[in-house]
């Protein structure tokens, strides 16, 4: 049975035949039933737009059911824990259960149980590893040749589950990774070039990932002022100028704090596009997981 709980889970094969499916399926477009019958579960204990949905819609397009159980509803609240409500769940024999939770490591602890293909939709500040999937194939997308590409990854990045997954998938693939935050926001355990400052490596990129603050996980306020914050690491018209580059965030995007109004109704900014590929990709691995393996 194969899991999804960080991208190491998946070797590179099964990673360029995720991207090679999602690509087909982009081109294709119209939907396939290739899940038909098959049942999944969403359960999100943290607040989505874009990958529950995404899921869901990934789901439908290859023609399975999706039950989505939300926990504001739930027995947790009458004090079951997640992981009796998780046995509950397998107990109606789904084909998987794709799950969003605070704690860095439960999704991983619910897999060990090998009851049913486990998807990791974000968890904590741990990984988030179907973001990092998409966010390749975007990458791939544009550029065609990933080995060699360089990407500086600007924003919280010590709190964000998205820049830790794509740490450790993009530099699989040969991408060189840099580091851009204010000292609270810099992860200290890394060997990653480090900046403090946007305009020391925007002439040595190929592509800006912005990151919001990720307050959520923030214990007491980190900044006073976020327009200060911004004044240094929003991606503007002035600090971008007419650079041959593209930006990307995995959103929400906290506009005119992470990225202007008008970088993103640029055409160098991918925000949108990395949505629409995160279906066909969240398709690519729906197979994966629940077909192929
Ligand atoms: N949507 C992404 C996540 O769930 C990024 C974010 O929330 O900032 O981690």
């Amino acid at each position: 049975m194969q899991h999804l709980i960080t991208t190491d889970d998946l070797t590179i094969k099964q990673i360029e035949q995720i991207l090679d499916d999602a690509l087909r399926f982009k081109l294709q477009k119209k939907p396939v039933s290739l899940l038909k019958n098959r049942l999944l579960f969403t359960l999100f204990f943290e607040n989505s737009t874009r990958t529950r949905s995404s899921f869901e819609v990934a789901a439908k397009r290859l023609g399975a059911n999706v039950v989505h159980l939300d926990p504001s509803k739930s027995s947790t609240n009458k004090g079951e824990s997640v992981e009796d409500t998780f046995l509950n769940l397998c107990a109606m024999l789904p084909d998987g259960v794709i799950i969003r939770h605070s704690d860095n490591h439960l999704a991983k602890k619910l897999s060990d149980m090998n009851l049913t293909p486990l998807l990791n939709a974000g968890s904590g500040s741990y990984a988030h590893p179907t973001q990092a999937l998409l966010d390749l194939f975007t990458l791939k997308e544009h550029f065609g040749s990933l080995d060699g590409l360089k990407i500086a990854i600007v924003g919280d990045i010590v709190n964000s589950r998205v820049a830790s997954s794509a740490i450790a998938l993009f530099g699989r693939f040969g991408i060189k990774i840099s580091l851009v935050a204010p000292e609270p926001f810099m992860p200290r355990d890394t060997n990653l070039p480090k900046f403090d400052k946007l305009e020391d490596v925007l002439d040595d990129v190929d592509v800006v990932m912005s990151l919001r603050a990720q307050f959520e996980r923030h214990n007491k306020p980190v900044f006073e002022n976020y327009e200060t914050y911004a004044s240094h690491y929003c991606l503007t018209k002035e600090n971008i100028g007419s650079r041959d580059i593209i930006i990307m965030h995995p959103g929400p995007v906290m506009r005119n704090i992470d990225i202007s109004d008008e970088i993103l109704d640029d055409k160098r900014s991918k925000v949108l596009t990395q949505v629409t590929n995160g279906l066909f990709v969240r398709m690519a691995i729906l197979k994966l997981l629940l077909l192929d393996s």
